[in-house]
């Protein structure tokens, strides 16, 4: 049995299902996993195995129809808006997709704003280690429009982890960048789990991004059905083929 503190994330028994009568899906059947502290671990699996839902449910984004899911040493299940305001604001992190950053601010205000959202100071010492790892320090002053998607989707990575949340949860987050931006946002999540101890989850489809995890799990039909760990692109790719074989059955 490990102990808490080397678990900053963990669902027991978490079942969700979407629809009624005909139309239910159980996007995720009684699913139980610990995400360590300090690692970075990547969610895979083939389209529609629940990926997304099992990152909504452990960052408190959706709501779990049985079992319970804990970050850190909060009890997320059954936390009310106020909690789950609290929970966002100062435990986790997000990195998505489109980036999502505020245009009418530069860099630095986009970076800085969920910790004055949360009426929290900012540290300027991790700040500066931050802007520096992820080579920002040249463009704080930049809006978004003036930078490259790659820069965007590193400024996002500097906002994730400013606040020191608990756990960061970033989805698909190469899937609107170039190979080459893609490879500096992996190695950028890689060594903040590495250096800096910053536990990160990520969803994606993309064997090669899986690659630079720590630990893949691998869902389908809503339940994990294996894990690499210090996985290789080929490894993943392997495991990949062989669920589509399983859930084409
Ligand atoms: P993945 O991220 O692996 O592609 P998802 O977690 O998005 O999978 O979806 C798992 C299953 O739940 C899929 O069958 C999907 O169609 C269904 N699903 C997800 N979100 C909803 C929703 N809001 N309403 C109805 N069905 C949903």
């Amino acid at each position: 049995m490990r102990t808490a503190t080397t678990v900053a994330a963990r669902a027991v028994g978490v079942t969700k299902v979407y629809g009624s009568g005909e139309a239910t899906v159980t996007a995720l059947d009684a699913v139980s996993v610990e995400i360590e502290r300090g690692r970075f671990t990547a969610i895979m699996g083939p389209s529609g195995s629940g990926k997304s839902t099992l990152m909504h449910c452990l960052a408190g984004l959706d709501d779990v129809d049985s079992g319970e899911v804990f970050v850190g040493d909060t009890k997320v299940t059954g936390l009310k808006d106020k909690g789950l305001t609290d929970l966002r604001r100062t435990k986790v992190g997000f990195i998505f997709q489109q980036f999502n950053l505020l245009p009418t601010l530069t860099a630095e205000e986009n970076i800085v704003l969920p910790l004055a959202i949360g009426g929290r100071k900012v540290d300027r010492e991790w700040f500066d280690t931050v802007i520096d790892t992820v080579g920002l320090r040249d463009r704080l002053s930049h809006r978004p429009t003036q930078l490259s998607g790659g820069q965007q989707q590193r400024v996002a990575c500097a906002r994730a982890l400013v606040s020191r949340p608990e756990v960061v949860f970033a989805d698909e987050p190469t899937g609107n960048l170039d190979s080459t931006s893609g490879a500096e946002v992996l190695g950028f999540l890689q060594r903040s789990a590495r250096d800096f101890g910053q536990t990160v989850v990520m969803v994606t489809h993309d064997a090669n991004a899986a690659s630079y995890a720590d630990r893949v799990i691998f869902l389908a039909d809503g339940r994990i059905v294996s894990e690499l760990l210090e996985p290789t692109a080929d490894a993943v790719l392997d495991m990949m083929k062989s669920l589509d074989g399983v859930v084409a059955r």
